[in-house]
């Protein structure tokens, strides 16, 4: 589109996107503060773990002042505490003696196997199609499939806690990506108890809205009724807001979305949150205004972490903040065991203390968050709360989603673990050998599942 009122280069060049990764963050401006140790860290554990910011996060989000301390500088720059102090030595080791790039990849390789890169066993999910495996598909709960674009598969910047980062790293084939839309056309065709697909990543919001249009438009026509609401998870708005004001193609993402809209569908943007400053620039709130006038709504979720929104009240802040923004708070998780889970990760039952006392200082339309939930093999599991019954101190959970809806909404008892951190670090309370789902998700898995972290995978 041509616009009359000519652009300044400033504004022009603050709006290009420029991303910062292992091979180039030492020519970022605001690095000449920081000390040499921190940018060693970053290049010891940037070459384990992915790292990728961009000059939105770098200009407007982090506060160069409280580096290395600052919530989004941690939430996208490597950390030395992130790698364990082995891991740690033995890259740095490396990284000194001058090895060879396929020598640094195989050491960084074999430290990536230790960090659990596949909490999720994912292809448990995978459905299929007559013979054909839906590699880019995961249906687990009735009503709802997750898809993910293979165009979709990288972000605007890499959150240091990501458990999809074998994603990136391309540590293995497991990539959740199709390229076939029409696959999943069919599927849905054949599975009509599904009434959500929500599109996933990576960060969906990464396509360019000439591939965002085919793989989002075959889904409105009149056969798939069953498709009532679409849903993109993406992390946009927090690190590349741009995308819905000056990018090229920002006019016409909000048109696909008003399209959507226009079908009588319900187009629900999952946007990824973990900080109220990401809720707070100019940028930022226009893009949430650009997006809410399609007629889109926005939906909030984020993982609870140590060191970025460990507090009550930054979640209270943060949830305000959305509501008066029209953002629909929704979910917040529990942190799985992978990656730098070991930096990041909080006790279940600190967990749910933050979580309450964030919840009891917000009003009511805060509270359609949910959480604190992990997601794993049998389902979200919610922690409710700690309490006594007859006598024993017992942690109680309930089913947000189940692989068996039956088992939704149906609260249930773990001994009171003060170091669990997972559901599968829980045992039922009252002595009773087993918890009541066990049985028939043994049933549904055999064999394949058995052992101590069953429900760590999804
Ligand atoms: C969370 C999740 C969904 C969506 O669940 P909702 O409760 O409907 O938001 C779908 N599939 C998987 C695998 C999930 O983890
Ligand atoms: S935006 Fe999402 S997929 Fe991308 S790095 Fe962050 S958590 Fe992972």
């Amino acid at each position: 589109m041509q616009s009359s009122i000519p652009v300044p280069i400033s504004v022009m060049e603050k709006n290009r996107y420029r991303s910062y990764a292992l091979h180039n963050f030492r020519s970022i401006p605001q690095m000449e503060r920081v000390s040499e140790e921190l940018k060693e860290a970053i290049e010891v554990v940037g070459h384990v773990l992915p790292f990728k910011a961009n000059n939105y996060v770098v200009d407007e989000l982090i506060n160069w002042e409280a580096v290395p301390n600052d919530p989004i500088f941690t939430l996208t720059f490597p950390r030395k505490e992130m790698l364990l102090p082995n891991h740690y030595r033995q890259m740095k080791q490396a990284l000194d003696s001058g090895a060879s790039k396929d020598i640094l990849k195989s050491v960084a390789d074999s430290i990536r196997r230790q960090l659990n890169p596949h909490p999720a066993g994912q292809d448990k999910n995978v459905p299929m199609l007559g013979t054909t495996k839906l590699t880019g598909i995961q249906h687990k709960y009735r009503e709802t499939l997750l898809f993910f674009p293979s165009q979709g598969q990288t972000c605007h910047a890499y959150c240091s806690f990501c458990f999809r980062w074998p994603q990136f790293v391309g540590l293995d084939e497991m990539k959740f990506a199709m390229k076939e839309v029409d696959l999943l056309v069919e599927y849905l065709k054949e599975h009509r108890e599904v009434t959500d697909v929500l599109f996933t990543g990576g960060d969906p919001m990464i396509m360019k809205s000439k591939i965002l249009r085919s793989y989002i438009e075959p889904l409105l026509s009149d056969e798939l009724w069953n498709v009532q609401t679409i849903r993109i998870g993406t992390k946009s708005l927090g690190y590349w807001p741009y995308k819905y004001l000056t990018d090229d193609d920002a006019a016409d993402t909000l048109s696909i979305f008003e399209k959507v809209v226009r079908t009588g569908r319900n187009l629900a943007i999952m946007a990824h949150f973990n900080h109220p400053v990401e809720l707070s620039t100019p940028a930022v709130q226009e893009a949430v205004r650009n997006i809410r006038a399609t007629g889109a709504q926005i939906r909030s979720q984020s993982p609870l972490l140590r060191y970025i929104n460990d507090s009550p009240e930054t979640w209270a802040d943060m949830w305000r903040k959305q509501v008066n923004q029209n953002i629909i708070p929704y979910y917040m998780f529990v942190v799985r065991d992978t990656g730098a889970q070991h930096f990041f990760g909080l006790p279940l039952e600190h967990a749910h203390h933050i979580w309450q006392q964030a919840y009891q200082q917000v009003s009511g339309v805060c509270r359609t968050v949910r959480g604190p939930s992990m997601s794993c093999t049998p389902g979200k599991v919610q922690i409710l709360g700690i309490s006594e019954v007859a006598g024993e101190k017992v942690m109680t959970l309930r089913f947000l989603q189940g692989r068996n809806p039956n088992w939704v909404g149906r609260p249930f008892f773990a001994a009171y673990n003060p170091d669990a951190i997972w559901l599968d670090d829980l045992r039922p309370a009252f002595g009773e050998d087993k918890f009541f789902f066990e049985d028939e998700l043994h049933q549904m898995f055999g064999e394949k599942i058995a052992g101590d972290h069953a429900f760590a995978l999804e």
